[in-house]
């Protein structure tokens, strides 16, 4: 029997590491992207995991007679030169002479949709959603996901950096977190269990055993609308610190982890970011706005009329991201101190004004994208306001452990992973920035 030894082969050199090996014979990997027939020559174009690479096929510098069945989708393995030539800019560039191809597949049938051009134009968004498998090798949209890899990327190494400790929290839960009607019932063995709308309770719980947690995974909101920014499955990337000293020090992790991200994504997703014209936000400080002055900017400077004085409907939120632009030069702005009654029952209230709460929101371009604050600690508080928001403590028994037997200042947030990639990325709808939605209407793919 063979031996498996670990070593890993690696047949595939990525575009940007050409140039190491000009006039060397290297082997590459992929789909046929596109075919263009020229005279005495043709252009291959090979789509591999990340590049769109040019080959050239030459009867003269090839020893390879070209097949008939080869076409546009066949996975192949082509073994070629590399050269560099100037584009028509004037630009270096590499290509590949081809010297052989290995056909490793062809494809049944041709596929459904045109994949090969710059964008999908002209394709309904549910017609890309239905075909996400095929939709996705289109380079532009395989693009948004890589993009959005930098971003989970990012937000990870940095909270690493930080001395956070990377958890996954279950997903069948015996309680909601964030209470509210919007939570999805699930029959477990007969007895009614729910899906978890965040990671909350566990990330509190874990605050007092690792201090300093982070989660990046689905979370699940029973959200009966239909909207550009709601999905009922979403990413929420979230964290949770404790020893703090104010709620501030959330919101400057927040701000660190957002400068971070946007540095990799610049250097390490440079291709991502052009092909998707993606403007990434310059951060130096983020402003920082409390919830009654907000509405009092939205009533007075925008003469706009609130339908809720507890809460911002979308149409604020977009007034809010015009006076940060305007008046701060910022992509972001934080909203502090929201309404008591409209928080969770963890949120800590302010001992200056309890009707208000040590809370935030981050808004980027004039959208909701992170809700946090700090956390009620001590145990005696946070039984009261259960009951005072009609809870059942004994409920909560595993989840009051963390106060019943002594928890730090601590607090965090829940960061939606599409709707930052949506708003990155100018898009109307957060379907765009999602891989295979759900939605009201939507469960396929
Ligand atoms: P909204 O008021 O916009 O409905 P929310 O206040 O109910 O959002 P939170 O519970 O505060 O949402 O969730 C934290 C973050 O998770 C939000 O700021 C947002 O980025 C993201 N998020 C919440 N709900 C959804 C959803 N249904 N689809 C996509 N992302 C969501
Ligand atoms: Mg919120």
């Amino acid at each position: 029997m063979e031996k498996i030894s670990g070593n890993i082969n690696s047949t595939c050199v990525e575009f940007k590491d050409f140039k190491n090996y000009d006039g060397q014979v290297i082997p590459v990997r992929g789909y046929i992207h596109r075919i263009r027939e020229m005279t005495g020559f043709s252009f291959v174009i090979l789509r591999t995991a990340r590049d769109v690479i040019q080959c050239v096929y030459a009867p003269e510098f090839s020893d390879y007679r070209w097949d008939a069945k080869l076409c546009e989708e066949a996975c192949v393995e082509i073994h070629g030169k590399v050269v560099s030539s100037k584009d028509a800019k004037g630009n270096d560039r590499y290509e590949l002479q081809i010297h052989d191809i290995i056909i490793l597949s062809l494809p049944a049938e041709p596929l459904p949709i045109v994949i090969n051009k710059k964008q999908l134009d002209n394709i309904q968004l549910s017609t890309i959603l239905d075909l996400r498998p095929v939709s996705m090798r289109n380079p532009r949209e395989r693009a948004i996901f890589k993009l959005q890899e930098g971003i989970q990327r990012g937000f990870r190494d940095f909270l690493t950096k930080q001395g956070f400790t990377e958890i996954h929290s279950p997903k069948i839960n015996y309680a909601g977190a964030e209470g509210g009607t919007n939570v999805f019932k699930l029959d477990y063995f007969g007895k009614q269990v729910y899906l978890a709308q965040s990671p909350q309770l566990y990330k509190q719980a874990m605050v007092g055993v690792f201090q300093r947690v982070f989660e990046i995974a689905p979370v699940f909101r029973a959200e009966h609308h239909d909207t550009s920014r709601h999905l009922n499955e979403y990413i929420s990337m979230d964290f949770e610190m404790g020893f703090i000293d104010s709620f501030e020090d959330i919101m400057n992790m927040e701000t660190g982890a957002l400068k971070y991200i946007m540095e990799l994504l610049k250097t390490e997703y440079s291709e991502e970011v052009t092909l998707l014209k993606a403007d990434i936000p310059v951060i130096n400080e983020i402003p920082a706005i409390k919830f009654m002055d907000a509405k009092k900017i939205i009533m007075d400077k925008f003469k706009y009329k609130p339908s809720d004085m507890k809460d911002f409907d979308p149409e604020e939120e977009q007034l809010l991201g015009k006076h940060a632009k305007k008046e701060f030069d910022s992509d972001f702005i934080f909203v502090t101190h929201y309404p008591s009654k409209k928080r969770p029952f963890y949120t800590m209230d302010d001992p200056a004004d309890p009707e208000y709460t040590l809370s935030f929101d981050l808004l980027f371009r004039g959208l909701e994208i992170t809700s946090g604050g700090q956390r009620i600690h001590d145990y005696n508080e946070q039984v009261a306001k259960m009951e005072k928001c009609g809870m059942n403590p004994e409920e909560f028994a595993t989840y009051l452990m963390l106060h019943k037997y002594g928890a730090p200042p601590h607090g965090g947030l829940g960061l939606g992973l599409e709707r930052l990639t949506m708003h990155l990325l100018g898009f109307k709808n957060v379907r765009e920035a999602t891989m295979f939605p759900r939605d009201i209407n939507r469960v396929t793919p």
